[in-house]
């Protein structure tokens, strides 16, 4: 591990899968990704994979019902979305807001890594998905 440097990086890229088994020895076995246990969120079983200070997190949907469901379903298994750590995430989250763009999460909640999350509207980020997090 790096030491904590500061400014904004990125924390995680989430993808969403149809079923983590046949993908997790791609990452882990063949990539050489060191697996990183992680609670359920949303839905959706999760298991992240360290690269250096950044994590792949492998999203598979409990129920088709579920945020991870409904976008594999519509788009097919892929990138979902890309979370940065931020220095102050209260303060980023007052900044994108007058800034403009669309926040999903207009105050911080708790993610699968037990860091406060929030996430910004993919219509306001260019197609992207985007999740800010605490370091
Ligand atoms: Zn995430």
């Amino acid at each position: 591990m790096e030491p904590n440097r500061p400014g904004t990086r990125i924390a995680h890229i989430g993808v969403a899968v149809e079923a983590l088994a046949p993908l997790v020895p791609f990452y882990r076995d063949i990539l050489g990704m060191a697996e990183v246990p992680l609670a359920d969120s949303d839905g959706a079983k999760i298991v992240g994979l360290a690269a250096g200070e950044s994590l792949v997190e492998l999203l598979e949907a409990e129920r088709p019902d579920t945020p991870i469901g409904k976008f594999v379903a519509k788009r097919g298994p892929g990138i979902h979305h890309v979370c940065f750590a931020v220095d102050d995430l209260d303060g980023m989250l007052a900044k994108c807001q007058a800034a403009g763009y669309r926040l999903i999460d207009q105050v911080p909640r708790v993610g699968a890594e037990g860091k406060r999350v929030a996430f910004l509207h993919p219509t306001s980020t260019g197609g992207v998905l985007v999740e800010l997090c605490d370091k």
